[in-house]
């Protein structure tokens, strides 16, 4: 009797946490037409979009469905940010400080930085490196066991990187020996690429990232200068392939960037050097720009409060304006942009803010939405899941006050997010 009392319990449960919903959207955007539907229907069930059409329909079909209305509101797919570092943090960071943060700590204190991301309406990011390795993947196993809150996450593992390279911490004294799981993607030569690369992906990565040039954020490593050898991404790239994954390119000097594209990379990070043979490559063979555009002055504003190395803001300062017009141009000339912040570098949470960014630069309000929607799904390879509103694909969603076609401004203030079906922020009785 117990025992199939418990069940009992157990199946109401389950039928509890997972009814049909009904959203009733005062105004939907069809990120794939860039269309606006008015009072559209979107029902929801479990985890998963079964239907998208007039509410009424929807209404008459479902009448016991669970209704949130959103009238008087805007409801877009959730974002996607293809660029963030949830295991690391904006003000008070500095490199030496990941030697006293063992991986239980780091994973410790992402859990706030998942929760921000979620509730400013990014139900997924492509997390683009830690200095612990792994620490990713296991934030984003708890996030999909339910443990804790926060978006999907598309993970790396660790940096590939040359010695002393971009992706290394660099702020130790040379006698200094750093745990392996600092160093753990520190490759020279084809052949250690390789083997990085199998033992990485052995460890449950979604896609591989290399530091192909130098870095902003690193000591000693200059962002114009080329790290990775062509060989060696071209080994990152035929390894991530045996697995089925794609490789993002961490790229600022023009010839990284030229490199990376040919290797076969799947995308360019930050791009900030790009001549004129790099956005042709771009656009003939459809590789993504992923481009951080707030964090520049985010970090210039801030740079008394951050508390970096002054090498940082230096570097920072001296490539603003330069970087600024090579990517204008990008922008200009057409090629595939998705949304990627570099969150980490301003705090979590902020992502939206970029969006403004994205049309300073020359893309037009949709445009910015279809690059931290529809494109950013692409890239990741999960168009089948997220990007759009339709039916089959999770049940996430972005609510806000306004018409974010007009003023992109609106989609910082998310009034509602909803995660797979599941509401995780809720704002609509303060947003009047
Ligand atoms: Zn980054």
């Amino acid at each position: 009797m117990w025992l199939l009392a418990a069940a009992l319990l157990l199946d109401g449960v389950a039928l509890a946490a997972a009814p049909v919903k009904l959203v009733q959207a005062g105004r939907l955007v069809d990120v794939r037409s860039g269309k606006v539907l008015e009072d559209a229907g979107i029902l929801i069930d479990g985890d998963r979009v079964s239907a998208v059409a007039s509410f009424d329909t929807l209404a008459r079909r479902e009448p016991s469905a669970e209704s949130i209305d959103l009238r008087g509101y805007t409801v877009l797919p959730g974002f996607i940010d293809t660029h963030t570092h949830l295991t690391n943090f904006a003000f008070g960071w500095r490199p030496e400080l990941e030697l006293v943060r063992s991986a239980s700590k780091t994973a410790l204190e992402s859990i706030p930085n998942a929760r921000a991301t979620l509730q400013a309406g990014f139900t997924t990011v492509r997390d683009c490196g830690t200095y612990r390795a792994f620490v990713d993947v296991a934030l984003r196993d708890a996030i999909n066991a339910g443990t804790i809150e926060g978006p999907r996450m598309s993970v790396c593992g660790a940096y590939v990187t040359i010695s002393g390279g971009g992706g290394e911490i660099n702020a130790t004294g040379p006698d200094i020996a750093l745990p392996e799981d600092l160093r753990y993607g520190v490759a020279d030569g084809p052949d250690a690429v390789r083997k990085r690369v199998r033992l990485i992906v052995r460890n449950g990565v979604d896609f591989v990232k290399v530091i192909a040039s130098g870095a902003f954020l690193t000591i000693g490593s200059e962002p114009s200068a080329r790290e990775m050898s062509r060989e060696e991404i071209r080994a990152a790239v035929e390894e991530a392939r045996n697995a089925g994954l794609r490789v993002a390119a961490h790229a600022h000097a023009a010839s990284s960037i030229v490199d990376a594209i040919e290797a076969g990379a799947a995308s360019i990070e930050h791009g900030s050097f790009i001549d004129d043979t790099g956005i042709r490559l771009l656009k003939d063979r459809h590789v993504y720009l992923s481009t951080d555009l707030y964090d520049w002055d985010f970090t210039i504003e801030n740079a008394d409060k951050l508390g970096w190395p002054a090498e940082y803001l230096e570097k920072t300062r001296r490539y603003y304006a330069r970087a600024e017009a090579c990517l204008k141009k990008a922008f200009a000339a057409g090629a595939p942009v998705v949304y990627g912040t570099d969150a980490a570098v301003y705090p979590h949470g902020d992502n939206a803010r970029q969006f403004a960014y994205m049309v300073r630069y020359g893309l037009t309000p949709l445009e910015a939405i279809r690059s931290a929607t529809i494109n950013a799904a692409d890239l990741l390879g999960w168009s089948d899941r997220v990007g759009t509103i339709e039916p089959g694909l999770f049940a996430d969603l972005v609510v806000v006050s306004g018409d974010p076609l007009v003023d992109v401004k609106t989609l910082e203030h998310p009034v509602m997010v909803i995660k797979g079906g599941r509401v995780v922020l809720d704002r609509r009785a303060v947003s009047h």
